[in-house]
């Protein structure tokens, strides 16, 4: 039964997810990210457990991996393509200036997936930067979290992930998961830090988002 998005409403409605998935495939290319406003981002995801058989799952991954290139973006979560899975890719190769990486630890992330994950903070140590989402495009927001976090799950050959992320890959990891569980970073935002893109392009570019904390009234941890 083909997918329509005007006839998606309680799941038991819908196709079987793998039928939506190559659906979803069969037009090649990057797919359609999904904005916010529409209820995926906020439903939550199932866990993988096979709903894809392993060709469609390696299929699926790629697409993913194609669309957060082309986006571009560092990291995309299944239901910003409209499917309800606990699973998200991450890769963050862009270059930055020294002092940035410094102040936030935006060290190169290799291409990962993935699968069931969910983090716990280790220590208690937060940091604040300014923070974007394919999904709310346009804005971005400073968001305070755990500066190092515990990540659990499994990558997409099922094999178990416990590894600890520090820095920018700490924290497009809580992004991503956070996705999963239908959560998005303006949930967790200061509001009063609101941006557009060219304010933080033109203002707010600095290292840290002490300068924006003064300027716009809002709290740093
Ligand atoms: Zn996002």
């Amino acid at each position: 039964m083909p997918c329509h998005p005007d006839a998606m409403g309680t799941p038991s409605d819908r196709a079987p997810l793998a039928e939506r998935v190559e659906e979803l495939l069969a037009g090649g290319g990057p797919l359609a990210i999904v904005a916010a406003g529409d209820p995926v981002l906020r439903r939550g995801t199932e866990p993988y457990d096979g709903q894809l058989a392993p060709a469609l799952l390696a299929r699926f991954v790629e697409a993913l991996r194609v669309t957060m290139r082309a986006a571009p973006g560092v990291g995309l979560a299944a239901p910003q393509v409209g499917v309800e899975l606990r699973i998200a890719v991450i890769e963050d190769l862009t270059p930055v200036p020294e002092e940035v990486r410094q102040a936030r630890g935006r060290v190169p992330q290799p291409f990962r997936v993935l699968v069931n994950p969910a983090y716990e903070p280790v220590g208690g140590t937060r940091v604040a930067f300014f923070e974007g989402c394919l999904s709310v495009p346009g804005w971005q927001a400073v968001v305070a979290r755990p500066a190092e976090v515990r990540l659990t799950g499994q990558d997409e050959h099922g094999h178990a992930l416990d590894e600890v992320f520090t820095g920018w890959p700490a924290r497009i990891v809580q992004h991503e998961t956070d996705h999963l569980d239908g959560v998005l970073y303006l949930d967790r935002a200061e509001s009063r830090s609101l941006s557009s893109n060219q304010a933080v392009t033109e203002r707010w570019a600095q290292p840290t988002p002490e300068e924006a904390a003064r300027a716009l009234g809002f709290e740093l941890p």
